[in-house]
């Protein structure tokens, strides 16, 4: 391999034929075409065959398969037909089809998901910066680095300023690497020595460079071990984890009582076969199997539903947090504000405050020339894209009244705004006085000014914060004669000492048109919101006042203030703020940890490189799309494509909502087992003898329980979901209402098929069909069905199946009359329901009692529903 790191730009311009004004967009298809995108390969799709051997590990299917290969050892031993075994047999491939479709779906919307998180880069193309994707990058392009971002693929350096980048994903090495753009003349030298070239996959942590694209996709270093990040393992959410545990339970309650049906059996004499498939059928039917892929599915159902909304959520575990987010802290600028900056307010020493429109005498002029010199964007660039709005307002004040810079001056250093000093400076060369003049501009008290007004400038900086919400800079000046920035002596304060007041601007950035409703919703659904931000007191505390965050229950506080209270103080005093203005980044982390030891549940915002820790340490950490740096977004669980507030509340109710159908399902699952267990244990135990052939039992599973609970997922979110509490994150998946409803159900459902057993095995009410333990098992199987599928009515409608919208699930609907149709289409069939199932043909009177019998749970059910409701209000 050729060492980039020995070259000068000049050979890798020939070597990549590239130049200082980049490739063309032709060029780059051509390259495209030759080394693909820039990305790396994802791990091989597993095969069908290898999908159903891993089917295999669920120990209810190898039951099922014990089961299928006991009846087909009876069916030859016996000569009883092959009917059983092939349906065990079938009811196994419908059951693996179900889950393999399933697992599927469900992959497929997380791959969707990770194509839609590809970084952008900035590009050199046609001689012109554009926003790319990263996967569009080819070997030759020119690409700019900064501070936050996530080096696209492996290139060499050939401009670079204070630039240094965490390598630990490839060296190991934990602290940021400082880089040069200097030619490296020794042969085969390590990657971490390397100083001239950045690799894939690492993170800028300061300054800013420009460097050429040598290698992408699977070529660069971290592609070479790609392999390596393909087998990270699937991981298992909280919440399947704790319903796993609750599948776990119920599996071992089904067992336990299918072995006791077992013995009963066994005291009365039926044969030891029979009863031994009955008990293996009864243990698989009794475990919910399915909860946790029909789990996953509602999750990706909930992550697919945000990025309808703008949000693209990075993990499934983020969606059933969401739910419980019960503090939401969030940055001001360009989240609850639009960040269309503009600058709106002009003060300059002896003259009267006046505005961008107004008229322009050479002082002013000469103000706003010295305020763009003060800034990091291209002044020959009108549409500058790339600028941050801040400078943009600036930039757009400077052609509103049509200046230039005079030629003398020449750019010579830059120290960049960073959110912690709140403010930067630019140096200029004066080539015709032969000095230099220096420029500072940023945050009115944080900076020092010499010769100025103090008693004045106060005042007109808390008019435009205080009375206007503005954002306000500051611009100070000072000409020395020397300048040597590769000099100790002229370090920062040494700039940014001793300046002359030049003037301020008063920025205007308004709340976004949404955020106040999104603000009172998020009160009404117990969540606090709490601003965060850099921008002074009196501006966060007017914008605050105005969007509803300021209530005059809580209070401000400042970064001063909060720097000189200890962890404890903060954690006692927490509740009282709502606003934290002027902090710095590493304050957002110690807010975080003392909400969350108050219990709560935080969200919290970031789009710089330095947010990430508490982005990472928050429940839910939320990065902004459009303005947020590679870093934020890489230690976020949730990113914000339109950077608004409005979207993180539109995904707690998504959240929210997801976790209630969740709760439907797990209700319905397992008041579906509970009911099959007491079934099958209590006629047993009345020596009534077995209430259900297991083919029976199997096929109620795989229909009820397979086919309309699939659909739970896409209930619309209830329209009261956010008057709600935010959900209790250590509360159970039962909740105590779910919990009743299952109770209630479950006896209900039991004492019905029971009855419709015992009316068709011992009572006569047909003159054609006698009582018999073929006609009850028949009763009981449609009983058991018909309520099984109507129960699912009663436990998705919260206000009672009446006002409930069912046309918005349209789907659970159809299936679950499919479900009852296909039932009552086996037994009304007698020849496929006798060949199939062993069911036979029933009377009028007995298909009366079946129907009135089934309703029952559904009518008594939604009486006590109302009651309890009732109550609990
Ligand atoms: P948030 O954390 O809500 O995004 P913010 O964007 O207002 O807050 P910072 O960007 O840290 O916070 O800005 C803090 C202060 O720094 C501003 O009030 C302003 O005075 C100053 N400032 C902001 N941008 C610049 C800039 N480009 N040049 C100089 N000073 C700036």
């Amino acid at each position: 391999m050729k060492n980039y790191y020995s070259m000068s730009f000049d050979d890798l311009s020939k070597v990549f034929d590239t130049g200082v004004n980049g490739i063309s967009n032709k060029e780059a298809e051509v390259r495209l075409r030759k080394y693909g995108f820039n990305d790396y390969e994802p791990p091989p799709k597993e095969r069908i065959i290898g999908r159903i051997f891993k089917q295999f590990r669920d120990i209810s299917m190898i039951v099922l398969l014990v089961a299928a290969c006991i009846s087909l050892i009876m069916a030859l031993r016996d000569g009883s037909g092959f009917i059983e075994p092939i349906v065990i047999f079938g009811i196994m491939i419908m059951n693996m089809s179900l889950t393999i479709i399933q697992e599927r779906n469900a992959e497929k919307a997380i791959d969707e998901l990770s194509e839609l998180n590809t970084p952008n880069c900035i590009v050199l193309r046609e001689n012109s910066r554009v926003v790319l994707s990263k996967s569009q990058l080819v070997p030759g392009d020119i690409i700019y680095l900064q501070s936050g971002d996530l080096v696209p693929a492996d290139a060499r350096l050939i401009e670079c300023t204070q630039f240094e980048v965490d390598e630990s994903s490839i060296t190991g090495e934990s602290e940021s690497c400082e880089k040069s753009s200097e030619v490296i003349f020794n042969e085969n030298i390590p990657i971490s020595e390397q100083k001239n070239m950045v690799f894939s996959n690492c993170h800028v942590t300061k300054g800013k460079a420009t460097a050429v694209v040598i290698s992408t996709g699977m070529k660069t270093q971290i592609g070479k071990i790609a392999s390596m990040l393909n087998q990270s393992k699937k991981e298992i959410t909280p919440l399947q984890k704790k319903l796993n545990r609750v599948v776990n339970f119920v599996s071992m309650i089904s067992v336990a009582f299918s072995a006791i049906m077992f013995l009963f059996g066994l005291i009365r004499g039926e044969n030891i076969w029979n009863m031994f498939l009955t008990m293996i059928l009864l243990s698989v039917a009794a475990t919910p199997e399915t909860l946790s892929l029909i789990v996953t599915l509602s999750l990706t159902r909930g992550v697919k539903n945000i990025v309808k909304i703008h949000g693209l959520v990075r993990n499934l575990h983020a969606v059933e947090t969401l739910g419980s987010v019960s503090v939401i802290c969030s940055d001001k600028t360009g989240t609850l504000t639009q960040n269309r900056m503009e600058v709106k307010k002009i003060w300059i020493e002896d003259d009267e405050i006046f505005g961008s429109n107004d008229k322009f005498n050479e002082k002013r002029s000469e103000f706003v020339r010295k305020l763009a010199m003060a800034s990091n964007v291209d002044l020959n660039l009108e549409n500058n894209t790339v600028a941050n709005p801040t400078e943009m307002a600036i930039l757009k004040l400077f052609f509103n009244v049509k200046e230039k810079i005079e030629d003398v001056y020449l750019k010579v250093h830059e120290v960049p705004f960073t959110s912690e000093r709140k403010m930067m400076s630019v140096v200029f060369r004066n080539n015709k006085e032969n000095n230099f003049l220096i420029l500072t501009k940023g945050a009115l008290d944080k900076m020092s000014f010499e010769e100025a007004n103090t008693k004045k400038i106060e005042n007109v900086h808390d008019d435009f914060t205080k009375n206007e919400a503005l954002r306000v800079l500051a611009l100070g000046s000072k000409i020395v004669e020397k300048f040597d920035p590769s000099s100790s002596d002229f370090n920062n304060s040494f700039l940014e000492t001793g300046l002359k007041f030049e003037g301020m601007v008063g920025i205007f950035d308004p709340p976004k048109n949404d955020v106040k409703i999104s603000v009172e919703t998020a009160r009404k659904a117990g969540i606090k919101v709490i601003m965060i931000t850099g921008d002074h007191v009196n501006t966060a505390s007017a914008v605050a006042r105005e969007i509803g965050i300021l209530d005059g229950v809580t209070n401000v506080i400042s970064g001063e203030e909060l720097k000189n209270m200890s962890d404890e103080e903060l954690y006692r005093n927490i509740e009282k703020y709502s606003v934290y203005a002027r902090v710095l980044p590493e304050d957002k982390y110690r807010i975080v940890q003392a909400w969350q030891k108050h219990n709560h549940v935080v969200s919290m915002t970031g789009d710089g490189i330095n947010d990430a820790p508490a982005l990472k340490l928050s429940d839910v950490g939320v990065a902004m799309g459009i303005a947020g740096s590679e870093v934020s977004k890489n230690a976020s669980d949730l990113i914000l494509t339109d950077d608004n507030f409005s979207t993180i509340i539109q995904s707690v109710r998504e959240g929210r909502n997801i976790y209630s159908s969740i709760q439907k399902t797990v209700c319905f699952l397992i008041t579906c087992c509970c009911t099959e267990i007491i079934i099958m244990i209590v006629p047993q135990i009345l020596n009534w003898g077995i209430l259900m052939s297991p083919i029976m039992l199997l096929l109620i599973d795989l229909l009820v329980t397979g086919l309309p609970s699939l659909f739970f997922a896409r209930e619309v979110s209830e329209e009261n979901i956010m008057l709600n509490k935010p959900i209790d994150k250590n509360s159970s998946i039962l909740s105590r209402v779910f919990l009743s409803k299952l109770l209630v159900q479950v006896v209900l459902t039991s004492i019905s098929v029971i009855l419709s057993f015992y009316i068709g095995r011992f009572i006569s009410v047909s003159q054609s069909v006698y009582p018999d333990l073929k006609v009850a098992q028949t009763m009981s199987f449609l009983t058991l069905g018909i309520s099984s599928v109507l129960n699912i009515f009663v436990i998705v409608s919260k206000s009672g199946i009446l006002n409930h919208n069912w046309h918005t699930n349209p789907k659970l609907v159809i299936t679950s009359f499919f479900t009852m149709f296909v039932l009552v289409i086996m037994v009304l069939f007698s020849n496929l329901g006798g060949v199939v199932l062993g069911s036979v043909s029933i009377s009028f009177a007995h298909w009366v009692a079946v129907f009135c019998l089934s309703f029952v749970p559904l009518f008594l059910g939604e009486i006590i529903k109302t009651r309890l409701a009732g109550v609990a209000q």
